[in-house]
């Protein structure tokens, strides 16, 4: 008898860790420890923020140190921090001591808040950029936004800021890991931080780089910008691992290499159409055949248009300059 309990007690142990975050039609979703690294990461479903996903489309990360875990961009509201804080658990015990925040956009941060309700210490760290905008309306804006789509907010307010600054180029050890910041001043959006990490030779990209969905370029963004930032990924450094905001993680070709090609191939047809004095949609088309796979990408549709409208404006601005 005492041995049936004993099994039964392993059986519930495993169980309990074994089964993962049930998220409708998209599966389950569970934290993965890449390769034999102390990086883990949860890749979350790559589309928009929607009611079915209640608003989980990130790639939450934690960082195992020795007396705790650092957690870079925990998710997109309140109760999706709750179940990240969950799934971390299922596979490490240790406290959180500290966040990195990549950028001002809510799907990425608005999760602060249930990792400080367990672990009011724990440092939030950010751009400067990312802390002065997500207080002077960004993370209103985003509320509305994601309340909006996901109606899965509850919980999210107050909001919880980061109160800790990371500058570019700075170097910064936390609980024995070691990361090196860089702020790319205008790509993504002009908030924007990259996280170098150097024990796993990992470099986390935010948003500057997505994989199988697209998401908006807002006012303080530049495609132009992004556009320089990753042809200078693609030429220096060599990584182990790409960590993009949104979709699958992997080598730096396959993953920064097709976004770089969205972006180039609207630059290339809005310089072409800007030349010839045309509108900026007349070669949406050729954009679409030209991008062959990536033309599938969820929201797509919606999206390459307004994109290449803007990066039409940014050439334009560069002309006037
Ligand atoms: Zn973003």
């Amino acid at each position: 008898m005492k041995k049936i309990i004993s099994i039964l007690s392993i059986f519930a142990i495993f169980s309990s860790a074994l089964f993962a975050w049930e998220l409708g039609k998209y599966g389950e979703f569970k934290f993965q420890r890449m390769g034999n690294s102390n990086v883990w990461i949860m890749h979350g479903p790559a589309m928009e923020p929607n009611r079915e996903n209640r608003g989980f489309m990130n790639n939450p990360a934690f960082i195992e140190g020795k007396h705790g875990l650092i957690v870079i961009d925990p998710g997109g509201n309140y109760r999706v921090g709750k179940k990240v804080l969950e799934e971390i658990e299922k596979v490490n015990k240790k406290p959180i001591l500290a966040i990195l925040n990549t950028h001002k956009h809510g799907d990425h941060w608005f999760a602060n808040g249930a990792m400080a309700e367990k672990y009011p210490k724990v440092r939030i760290y950010a751009h400067p950029n990312m802390i002065k905008e997500a207080k002077a309306g960004e993370a209103e804006k985003w509320y509305g936004i994601l309340n909006r789509l996901t109606g899965n907010l509850e919980g999210t307010k107050p909001f919880k800021f980061p109160a800790y600054e990371l500058k570019d180029g700075q170097k910064i050890a936390i609980d024995g890991q070691h990361f090196v910041i860089h702020h790319p001043k205008k790509a993504h959006t002009d908030t924007d931080i990259l996280i170098e990490h150097k024990e796993s030779n990992t470099l986390f990209l935010g948003d500057n780089v997505m994989k199988n969905r697209l998401g908006g370029f807002d006012g303080s963004s530049s495609i132009l910008g992004n556009i320089e930032l990753l042809e200078g990924i693609m030429k220096n450094g060599s990584y182990d691992l790409y960590v993009p905001g949104h979709g699958p993680s992997g080598a730096k070709e396959e993953t920064v290499g097709p976004f770089l090609r969205y972006l180039k191939t609207l630059k290339k047809w809005a310089q072409k159409a800007y030349d010839n004095d045309e509108e900026y949609y007349v070669y949406k088309k050729e954009v679409s055949k030209e991008l062959g796979p990536i033309a599938k990408w969820d929201a797509y549709d919606h999206q390459m248009g307004k994109h290449l409208n803007k990066v039409y404006r940014e050439i334009e601005e560069k002309d006037m300059e």
